[in-house]
């Protein structure tokens, strides 16, 4: 039989007819809406019913032919947990019938001594009560399922008893082993609480909760069992009265110390790798400082040698140191333009310049190593792209120098072909495409996805025979990025490579434009450009000196020498300048300071002297810092005579324009 809604339906386990008779007759005499009594003489026989059929409750008596006292509760509630059960005791037996009730049973009453009132009260309360308990037990097991799929920890804080219940597997990482979670001392919490951190979270908590916040969320460190401190993100649920009175707190608790723990990983390694970046960064400028200070000599030296009367033996010697120190300077360009790149500092010029030049005199500059080697180099530019085209041409110059020479330099045979085709234009802008190929060794198919990583060379061998640092293709991939193109190379082993890119350039807006390599080769013959300037020097290293002092001299300037700023200041009280060419690092005071002096310590005549920094650095940022300091121009070093004389005439003459 079904139960109807609302309806009880009973089973009376009871082995004496008379008991059951009169239990039966009260039941039937009570206002409960009954749907049916079940009898059961033996606790099998309760058990069976149980197994065919629902009951609301059970009427257990204590002494059964097959089972007897808490033996035979426990019995019962181990096939139907869930349905509540009285207990029918004797008087005699009302101490075991308590201890049921300990374990779980909802109720008893004494055989002989209940009436109907109070058979009513009973069965009533009993099943709301196992009802409760059961949907109590339920929410617990879904906190607990929750807490466990999550390992989190659900903490259930009462505002008005403050008494707070904790749920959750991972409670055990956190209370002394055996703790009984359902007794967790009351300052729990609080104690687990990092020392150097509790009182400022306990602020915030109870900020969140007396501001009327909803919800409260923090960050902070939790003792563990193993004196070990997790790290814990917490989150709580202000729950509020109709009074708008906060009066209950749901949070959760979760382990985040793995995540912190990489999170904290990552950054370190940023930082290291930030610092190595530093570091490098600061080895290879203090590097290409050291080099170009001793290169200034060289180039500087070679290029006084030059102009004297050589025999045509000499003259061949000085031209092949001069080669030797071109390479060089190559290089070292190459490892600061990398550093640049890598940190990001690389600064684009924007200016108007003649395309068609520009590419023929990069040609030029290759034509001699490929006449040297017996190869072709030919050049196609399509002619319908406009004479003058704006941007940097310097580093347009450097990508197809870095390609053509690379092409020429893996080649013995053939030719090199450079090809450039216009393949869109608009108003402002052309798309080319510049194509580089060679028929030399060529590149095998698993390396070639390699070439333009830093310091990749085809094999070790390559480096040996056809010299080079692997470098150049990083750089000239990185350029072309930087002006917004793209690279691709095509190749095949023993039958040569086709290197090509793509770069939309602005057209120019003048008809003329200026051409960067032809600065680099053509120099106009000076003659006195520096006549009658006094010059003062100031510069530590003798060969450096030397070299200055010769150059400047050539052209007819007077110079006077201090071995540093300290000199430099106590010579300036003394003799007549019109320009200062200062070195920057130097011993007993170096350049920045020896400015600093002259600009802001000395009489007018002297604190308004051009002056121009000499450095060997070709860091952006330190030339700039020459600026800063007060000076009004620089030169690298190793620098170029012709280039000298521009800027100090540059200073004199502001409006000069011979060079
Ligand atoms: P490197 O200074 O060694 O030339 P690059 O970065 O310019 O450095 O080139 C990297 C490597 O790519 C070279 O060492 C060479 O193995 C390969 N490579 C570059 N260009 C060519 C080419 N045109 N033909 C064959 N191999 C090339």
């Amino acid at each position: 039989m079904e139960a109807v809604e609302n309806s009880i339906s009973i089973l009376i386990i009871e082995d004496n007819p008379g008991d059951q008779v009169l239990l039966e007759a009260h039941l039937e005499n009570t206002s409960l809406i009954i749907s049916g009594i079940t009898m059961a003489s033996t606790l099998a026989e309760g058990i069976m019913h149980l197994q065919q059929k629902s009951f609301s409750l059970i009427f257990l008596d204590f002494f059964l032919p097959d089972s007897s006292g808490l033996d035979a509760y426990l019995k019962l509630v181990k096939v139907s947990p869930a349905i509540p059960v009285i207990i029918l005791s004797g008087l005699s037996d009302t101490a075991l019938a308590l201890k049921a009730i300990s374990l779980g049973a909802q109720d008893f009453i004494l055989k002989g001594e209940y009436d109907v009132q109070s058979l009513q009260k009973s069965v009533w309360y009993s099943i709301e009560r196992k009802k409760n308990i059961e949907l109590l037990k339920e929410n617990n097991e879904r906190y607990d399922i929750i807490s466990k799929a999550t390992n989190d920890i659900i903490w259930d804080w009462n505002l008005d008893t403050n008494k707070v219940k904790w749920i959750g597997q991972g409670l055990k990482n956190y209370l002394p082993v055996n703790t009984d979670i359902t007794n967790i001392p009351d300052k729990f919490w609080t104690r687990a609480l990092h020392p150097d951190e509790r009182k400022k979270i306990v602020r915030s908590l109870h900020d969140s909760i007396e501001k009327g916040e909803n919800s409260w969320e923090c960050d902070y460190r939790f003792l563990k069992n193993d004196s070990s401190y997790a790290h814990i993100n917490s989150r709580g649920y202000i729950i509020k009265n109709e009074a708008n009175k906060a009066v209950r707190m749901i949070g959760s608790i979760q382990d985040i110390t793995e995540r912190k723990k990489a999170e904290l990983e990552t950054e370190q390694a940023r930082i290291e790798a930030e610092e190595a970046r530093k570091t490098q960064e600061q080895f290879l400028a203090n590097m290409s400082h050291e080099i170009r200070t001793p290169m200034n000599g060289v180039i500087g030296m070679t290029q006084l040698l030059s102009a004297t009367d050589l025999n045509e033996d000499q003259k061949e010697f000085v031209e092949n140191i001069q080669q030797s120190t071109g390479n060089l300077m190559a290089i070292i360009n190459d490892i600061l333009d990398l550093t640049k790149i890598v940190a990001g500092k690389i600064t684009l010029v924007q200016k108007d310049y003649l395309f068609a030049d520009l590419i023929t005199n990069c040609i030029k500059m290759n034509q001699y190593r490929a006449d040297e080697k017996g190869i072709l180099l030919h050049c196609t530019i399509d002619e319908n792209i406009p004479s003058v085209l704006s941007g940097d041409p310097y580093r347009l110059n450097q990508i197809l120098l870095n390609l053509v020479s690379n092409a020429i330099k893996f080649t013995h045979k053939g030719e090199v072909n450079v090809i450039i085709n216009l393949q869109e234009q608009s108003d402002e802008s052309v798309a080319l495409e510049f194509i580089v190929s060679d028929t030399g060794i060529g590149i095998a198919a698993d390396k070639i996805d390699s070439i333009f990583e830093r310091f990749m060379q085809v094999s070790g061998d390559s480096t040996r025979k056809y010299g080079g640092t692997g470098l150049g293709l990083t750089i000239t991939k990185q350029l072309i990025q930087l002006l917004g193109g793209s690279i691709t190379v095509r190749s095949h082993q023993h039958e040569g490579s086709t290197f090509s890119f793509y770069l939309t350039l602005l057209k120019g807006k003048q008809q003329s434009g200026d051409n960067p390599a032809r600065g680099e080769t053509s120099e106009p013959n000076l003659r006195n450009a520096l006549a009658g300037i006094h010059i003062l020097l100031v510069e530590d290293n003798l060969v450096n000196q030397k070299v200055a002092v010769k150059l400047l001299e050539s052209q007819g300037a007077t110079v006077e020498v201090a071995n540093h700023g300290k000199e430099a200041i106590e010579l300036l009280k003394d003799i007549r300048a019109d320009i200062i060419l200062m070195d920057i690092q130097m011993p007993e005071m170096d350049g920045y300071e020896a400015t600093k002096i002259i600009r802001y310590q000395m009489p007018e005549e002297v604190s308004k002297l051009p002056i121009i920094a000499m450095t060997a650095s070709a860091l952006i940022s330190d030339q700039k810092k020459c600026l800063f300091a007060g000076m009004n121009d620089y030169i690298a070093k190793p620098y170029q005579a012709i280039d000298l004389y521009k800027k100090i005439l540059q200073q004199l003459t502001p409006s000069c324009c011979i060079l």
